[in-house]
């Protein structure tokens, strides 16, 4: 039996971080691309734009009538994707929270992780994205609601509030887990190597969403897709990824034409290329399953990973979510051959996550309980 698999394909839509990068270049842009190469392929996806920027930009474009032009445009190209058939669900960056604007740049003071604020606070930022995000979409549909959700950096669990947050604001679906994903430094600290299930959708213990639950919960958690690149393919990445980086160096050095600031990106360019070919040189490096970050051949060995992974859980059909950032898409030409390998093998569906949640709701697809097992 094959199984089909039904593949999400959603897109952190958003600035970079610290709230620097030219927003046409690396929102506009990218997002009109995709839904050019999409329309090609009839594919369905699932934009999830950080609200709590668009809302930061709203707040204070009184003052500032260039955030404004850019607000209404986000509007227009969110809308844009939603009229030609793509979803629109909810993804946050708190670190916004706390922003201060001046010379045209961002200073983002808030905290990177949701889990870092009291439970009210938290609850009202989320509430409040989600309204705007219905308050958008419902003029072209007035059903459309926000379901699913994605955390700031992936943050979610550990928490004693945040998973009952979300259910009580009637989110359905969380996908801010990545199996295997481990963070820590000043500003974000993520645990998520030892993770109950690394594939299957499951409803998670309410106060820690890497564990599941021995009942049915009012959320679901669908893992954010990670595999192991082969040791080949991560080195013919990083290796054309380091060249990349060189000949940028170069061009700015030859801008700079300062010796010293060459020499010290020299130094720690050395430690880079070791950190990053031999490393992973050694055994198949982890990704999170994010069209953005890989080249073809990644893309292809992802896929082989996911077949492998559905055909060994012996289910008819499942769920799979994987990720872009269209920021950082580095191989356009490869994304599009992916997708268009995706819209015509057998074996896949595209899916939005409103149509996930709706399966979860029909009962179409499994979730997982601690007493049930598919292994
Ligand atoms: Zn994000």
């Amino acid at each position: 039996m094959t199984t089909t698999i039904y593949l999400a394909l959603t897109h952190d839509w958003e600035l970079r971080g610290d709230g620097s990068g030219d927003i046409e270049e690396i929102q506009f842009a990218p997002l009109r691309r995709l839904l050019n190469v999409y329309a090609k392929f009839g594919a369905r996806t699932t934009f999830m734009p950080d609200v709590m920027q668009q809302t930061k930009f709203r707040s204070l474009q009184n003052d500032h009538s260039e955030l404004k032009a850019l607000a209404d445009s986000w509007d227009d190209h969110t809308r844009e994707a939603f009229r030609q058939g793509h979803d629109v669900q909810l993804h946050l960056h708190s670190q916004w929270s706390d922003a201060k604007y001046e010379d045209g740049e961002w200073e983002l003071r808030g905290e990177w992780s949701l889990l870092k604020y009291d439970p009210d606070r938290a609850k009202t930022m989320i509430a409040q994205c989600k309204l705007y995000l219905e308050n958008l979409l419902r003029p072209l549909d007035h059903t459309y609601r926000s379901v699913a959700f994605r955390g700031s950096a992936l943050a979610i669990a550990p928490s004693a509030h945040l998973l009952s947050s979300l259910a009580d604001l009637g989110i359905e679906v969380d996908v801010s887990v990545a199996p295997g994903f481990s963070l820590n430094n000043n500003t974000l600290q993520l645990d998520y190597r030892d993770c109950d299930e690394p594939f299957l959708p499951y409803y998670p213990r309410m106060d820690d969403a890497r564990r599941v639950s021995v009942r049915r919960e009012r959320i679901v958690c669908v893992p954010l897709n990670h595999f192991y690149g082969s040791r080949v393919e991560v080195t013919k990445q990083n290796l054309a990824l380091v060249g990349n980086r060189l000949l940028d160096q170069k061009s700015k050095s030859i801008a700079a034409a300062s010796p010293t600031p060459r020499l010290d990106s020299k130094r720690r360019g050395l430690g880079r290329v070791y950190e990053k070919l031999i490393e992973p040189a050694l055994k198949g490096k982890y990704f999170v399953s994010d069209t953005g970050r890989l080249n073809y051949p990644l893309m292809e060995e992802m896929i082989r990973s996911i077949r492998r992974g559905a055909r060994e859980t012996g289910l008819p059909k499942l769920p799979v979510v994987i990720t872009n950032h269209p920021k950082d898409i580095r191989d356009w030409s490869g994304l599009e051959r992916f997708v268009g390998d995706c819209a015509g093998a057998e074996d896949i569906e595209f899916i939005t996550l409103s149509e996930i949640a709706g399966k979860f709701r029909g009962g179409e697809f499994q979730v997982r309980t601690a007493e049930t097992s598919h292994r």
